[in-house]
């Protein structure tokens, strides 16, 4: 039997209306069907707007270090359950399962760090040029938040968002990824174990044109807090733009390692590894090219296609498992697209470039840990978002000529560079134009008390992580109270 999940409007489990659903499959196992979810629409959309304005009312009045409480509370509920969320996480996602540990822990340290922000919230204080005079500037919650988001981190993103809005005193209307809505469910399950009043956060599951575009179009939503491709995310921003919302927008990258001459090879070739193939390549950071200088060029490709080649494919709850499935038919298809236009564009495949299909593996989405080599700049698999298990190396003559290659994509997510040379070290990170860059580190490891987020097509200015999140959660908000007793004009009486 295959468990009905249904969604959460105004402290009700309800289904769709409609009454229709859709599947939600485990990548490493496509018979394995983990649960059928609400394929809603615009009706029930409505329906959950006017429930958390309903609960904003109160919601926003509550104090926020009480708010916070909540928070931390739902931090402790996922730090209990840590081991079971991310053996689910692995069922529904794929990722291998330190992986999902670590996409956990990232909730728990965003719920830890968002607690304490509940006695923070800091404004500003300013004098004020006339006497008696007092201003200040304070944080006010922005009202209904849609937050809308991707499946690679099915936990830690929902909870950059919805913990972040909470404290700040937003209420809610929550669209999760169509593949990952059991992790989705789950954390809606622990925000209400930890106390959160009804109809603070709605949860609609459904598919992207059918519940994710109403919710964006919805008058009576405030704030898009949208993580996904660069595709939708663009047409979120136009949609938004029609009702004057407020839209932060975590998009797509197209992230590079630089090897440089002087580089520690074995440290730079683990980098490439984790970097390329972690979570199948499925991380909006993922390291999708390598530009490595042309003096170690030959030295770096044989071990890092040496290390891509004995990389175990399998389920993710196998501890022997290196890569999981991609997550679902499409991209896997997509994957091996890419592969075909690199080889049409004259890229040379040095691993990889195939479907797996041994064995279980025929079960589920895999793909071959795929290197291209003699990638030019110009070509799509250097430029284009491929999201899967594969990379491209790109040959570079200086420091400088990296540099330019990696700058060269619409995208600024993610970077890193490696080498032994401090001066070379500020050089990448003065002029490479990404929102992060790592300095003997691969393109991935974020941690939450940072800023997080990219340039160019990557975002529209916002970052999420740390106090930045405050940001996008809140308006400022400007008071002056003159205990003069008398007109005092500003700019004038001076
Ligand atoms: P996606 O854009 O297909 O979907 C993201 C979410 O948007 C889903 O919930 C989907 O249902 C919804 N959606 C789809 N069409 C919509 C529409 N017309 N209106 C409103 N909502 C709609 O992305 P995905 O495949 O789930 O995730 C992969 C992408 O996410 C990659 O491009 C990756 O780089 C990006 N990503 C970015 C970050 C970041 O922080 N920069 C983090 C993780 C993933």
């Amino acid at each position: 039997m295959v468990t009905t999940y249904h969604n959460y409007i105004g402290g009700e489990w309800v289904p769709a209306a409609s009454g229709r659903t859709f599947e939600d499959v485990n990548p490493a196992d496509r018979e394995d069907v983990i649960g059928l979810f609400p394929r809603s629409d615009g009706g029930d959309v409505a329906r959950a707007v006017a429930a958390a304005r309903e609960a904003y009312r109160t919601w926003r009045l509550v104090p926020a270090p009480r708010r916070a409480e909540i928070v931390f509370r739902a931090g402790e509920i996922l730090v209990r359950r840590k081991e079971e969320l991310a053996r689910l996480m692995v069922r529904e996602m794929g990722k291998v399962l330190a992986e999902a540990r670590g996409d956990v822990q990232e909730g728990i340290d965003t719920a830890y760090y968002m607690a304490g922000e509940g006695r923070r919230l800091f404004g500003h204080h300013a004098p004020c040029e006339l006497p008696s005079k007092f201003g200040v500037a304070m944080r006010v919650p922005v009202g209904i938040v849609a937050a809308i988001t991707p499946w690679n981190f099915p936990l830690a993103i929902p909870t950059w968002k919805l913990l972040p809005a909470l404290v700040c005193g937003n209420a809610l209307v929550f669209k999760p990824a169509e593949d990952t809505p059991l992790m989705a469910h789950t954390l809606l399950e622990i925000l209400l174990e930890a106390g959160l009043p009804t109809g603070v956060v709605n949860l609609v599951h459904g598919l992207g044109e059918e519940a994710g575009a109403p919710l964006v179009r919805h008058p009576g939503v405030h704030l898009v807090s949208f993580t996904g491709s660069t595709e939708v995310g663009r047409e979120v921003a136009r949609v938004a733009a029609e009702t004057y919302k407020k839209v932060s927008l975590e998009m797509g990258g197209k992230n590079a390692i630089l090897v440089m001459d002087d580089a520690p090879l074995d440290l730079a070739v683990d980098g490439a590894v984790w970097g390329g193939f972690g979570t199948s390549g499925q991380r909006c950071t993922a390291a999708s090219r390598v530009i490595v200088h042309e003096k170690v060029h030959k030295a770096f490709t044989k071990e890092f296609v040496e290390r891509a080649r004995a990389l175990r494919l399998g389920s993710g709850l196998d501890e022997k498992t290196d890569v999981g499935p991609v997550i679902n038919e499409t991209q896997l298809l997509q994957v091996h697209r890419y592969t075909e236009v690199g080889r049409g564009e004259g890229a040379r495949i040095l691993v990889g470039g195939e479907i797996a299909t041994e064995g279980e593996l025929r079960k589920g989405f895999f793909y071959r840990p795929t290197i291209f080599d003699d990638v030019d700049p110009k070509m799509r698999v250097a430029r284009e978002e491929i999201f899967g298990p594969s990379v491209s190396v790109l040959r570079a003559r200086s420091l400088e000529e990296a540099i330019e290659i990696c700058n060269d994509t619409s995208y600024g997510l993610s970077s890193a560079i490696y080498t032994r040379d401090v001066n070379r070290a500020f050089q990448a990170i003065q002029d490479i134009a990404t929102g992060i860059t790592y300095v003997n580190a691969s393109t991935i490891g974020a941690e939450i008390q940072f800023p997080f987020g990219g340039v160019r097509q990557t975002g529209n200015g916002h970052r999420e992580g740390g106090w930045t999140a405050l940001d996008i959660m809140t308006e400022w908000k400007t008071v002056y109270v003159d205990y003069s007793g008398r007109l005092q004009r500003a700019q004038i009486d001076v």
